[in-house]
């Protein structure tokens, strides 16, 4: 499953900033996640909490902060917002569309004790 793969990340993600920064329990987890990156919130909520068992992670909250899509469009000269992939530009209705950002997903923030 997909979402059980990033949560094993972001599980090795805190457990790097740990040995780091020298804490011992992650209250929160504030994840950035590109409306393009097919990431579906809920289940990944669900799954963090199986793989975060027995981890430092174990029992944080699992913040999630959805960012938008972002393309350059060749008829405009700009960048637009787009909510999906293969979805028409906002300005101009055309379909000549690079897909610049929105499909990452990352950790923004920790917060721990
Ligand atoms: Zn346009």
């Amino acid at each position: 499953m997909h979402e059980m793969a990033l949560c094993e990340g972001i599980v090795g993600i805190v457990e790097e900033e740990a040995r780091k920064r020298a804490f011992t329990k992650v209250n929160v987890v504030c994840l950035e996640i590109g409306a393009l990156s097919h990431v579906a919130p809920e289940a990944l909520k669900f799954c963090f909490e199986a793989v975060a068992a027995r981890t430092i992670a174990q029992g944080a909250r699992l913040e999630i902060v959805e960012t938008p899509g972002t393309a350059w469009c060749m008829a405009c000269s700009k960048t637009v917002e787009i909510g999906q992939r293969y979805e028409p530009c906002p300005s101009c209705g055309g379909y000549q569309l690079q897909v610049t950002g929105g499909e990452e997903m990352r950790v923004r923030e920790l917060e721990v004790d």
